[in-house]
């Protein structure tokens, strides 16, 4: 903590502060001259673990990983493991994370008891519902730019050593948005309470629900670290496909493809799989590569010398209600050729307040919605960001929310109409009254 303090005040009042951290998984470019790193390697850690109170205390950039190899033992996870390994407690609960577990659990900040927060006035105060209860309501959606977190005290639930898996086949969005909301709505599926719940579209007329349950029952489990990969393991013909994982294994199942991203880099194709090394099949490293990308402008380079455009890139994770959600995949598939596409059902935990509860990311409590997650690359088009831009007036049309953590186009009126503007003024000035941070729209759409 002192090494963070020292650090904070080592950085020149007219230089804007930012965080020197190893990982990140945060999406757009960042034009990162005359901003100063915080020191946070003293933060990277589970610091208690109570297992019957069911409460872990964590550093505000211990990534999941770390946190979940401590937990585990005791036989319990935080309500929401977001699926790459490096994304941390602190980046998931100020950037937004969401997981299979959402449809029961909400997001990641909504399992936070308090936490400490270094503001850009340079002092750490404690926020809860109780205590700085504006500046706890208001850090959800902020990105670092009210300040950072340094500790939190998150709630665990109970997990147990395996999951068993369904994976159901449908043939039309239709059918498998009604499964999706009867699912949600009984909180089981043939009788059989549903501890899991996210799904895949390969196209409109393959789609499946990925549906777990927790078990205690030993028998032979899956193994997708290696040369099988789990979303090709979930395609089939008809009906269901039934597999197993270990906890560890579901709740990591996504990282080792990085969904399948990792396809970009040739992973996939068997016979280079063989050889990459299994300690490299993962999120963090394919991560490396993106960033050489971004450095040297290598994937644009092969397209001009193939005679193909630039690519656009569109790497995105949106919200929209249930009831809106084949629409917006039906016109996704008509318009952006990308696929598959992720989804996840969320409802906000209950006993939250309707809008108000989370001002950055409003979303109705009582209702589910539906995170829509896609990455890739497409044609440019006739303007800069020209796929972004028809994607966030279609979210927007349908009343649903985009996350931040990659690029976004809107004009700042919209933007602060979308995210919490007038709260967000009142807060910033309150714990950044010197703008020792960048504030939100610089960060999203200006890209500081
Ligand atoms: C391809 C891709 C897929 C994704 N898929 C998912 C997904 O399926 N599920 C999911 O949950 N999320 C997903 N994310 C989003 C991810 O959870 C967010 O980007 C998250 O903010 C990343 O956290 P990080 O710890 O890596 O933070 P970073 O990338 O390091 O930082 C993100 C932002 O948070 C700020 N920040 C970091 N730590 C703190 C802190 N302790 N206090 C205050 N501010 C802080 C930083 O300043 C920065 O603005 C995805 C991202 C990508 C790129």
């Amino acid at each position: 903590m002192q090494r963070l303090l020292d650090s904070y005040r080592a950085i020149p009042p007219n230089s804007t502060v930012r965080l020197a951290k190893p990982t990140s998984n945060l999406f757009r470019a960042r034009d990162r001259s005359d901003v100063k790193g915080l020191d946070v390697s003293g933060l990277t850690g589970v610091i208690a673990v109570d297992a019957e109170a069911r409460t872990a205390d964590v550093a505000g950039m211990c990534t999941y990983e770390d946190l979940v190899a401590a937990t585990l033992p005791h036989a319990l996870a935080p309500l929401v493991v977001p699926q790459l390994k490096t994304i941390t407690l602190g980046g998931a609960v100020t950037g937004l994370g969401i997981e299979s577990t959402s449809f029961r659990n909400g997001l990641p900040h909504e399992s936070v008891l308090e936490m400490d927060i270094l503001t850009g006035a340079g002092e750490i105060v404690t926020a809860s519902p109780e205590q700085h209860a504006d500046l706890f309501r208001a850090f959800p959606n902020s990105y670092g730019t009210l300040g950072y977190s340094t500790r939190l005290r998150i709630e665990l639930e109970p997990v147990m050593p395996f999951v068993a898996l369904r994976h159901l086949r449908f043939h039309s969005l239709t059918e498998l948005m009604a499964a999706m909301d009867r699912i949600i709505e009984t909180g089981g599926l043939d009788g059989e309470p549903v501890d899991y719940l996210d799904g895949v579209v390969f196209s409109a007329d393959e789609s499946y629900l990925c549906v777990g349950f927790k078990t205690t029952t030993p028998g032979p489990v899956s193994d997708y670290t290696g040369q099988q990969i789990y979303y090709r393991s979930i395609q089939h013909a008809e009906g269901e496909k039934h597999d197993r994982l270990t906890i560890y294994d579901y709740l990591w199942r996504w990282d080792t493809d990085w969904f399948w991203c990792s396809r970009a880099f040739g992973a996939q194709n068997p016979m280079i799989r063989r050889f990459w090394p299994r300690r490299l099949r993962r999120s963090s490293f394919y991560w490396k590569l993106v960033g050489y990308d971004q450095r040297f402008n290598i994937a644009d380079r092969i397209e001009i010398r193939n005679g193909r455009p630039p690519r656009e890139r569109v790497v995105q994770d949106i919200e929209v209600p249930l009831e809106n959600c084949e629409q917006f995949l039906s016109w996704f598939l008509e318009n952006v050729p990308i696929e598959p596409i992720w989804l996840c059902p969320l409802r906000l935990r209950e006993g939250d307040r309707d809008g108000t509860g989370w001002p950055l990311y409003p979303l109705r409590a009582n209702h589910t919605y539906v995170n829509v997650g896609f990455w890739s690359s497409v044609p440019v088009g006739p303007v800069e960001g020209h796929t972004n831009k028809l994607i966030e007036a279609k979210v927007s049309e349908l009343d649903g929310h985009k996350s931040l953590y990659s690029d976004s186009y809107y004009p700042r009126e919209d933007f602060d109409e979308l995210y919490g503007g007038e709260t967000y003024k009142t807060v910033k000035k309150s714990y950044d009254p010197d703008s020792r941070l960048f504030d939100l729209y610089s960060k999203a759409v200006l890209r500081r």
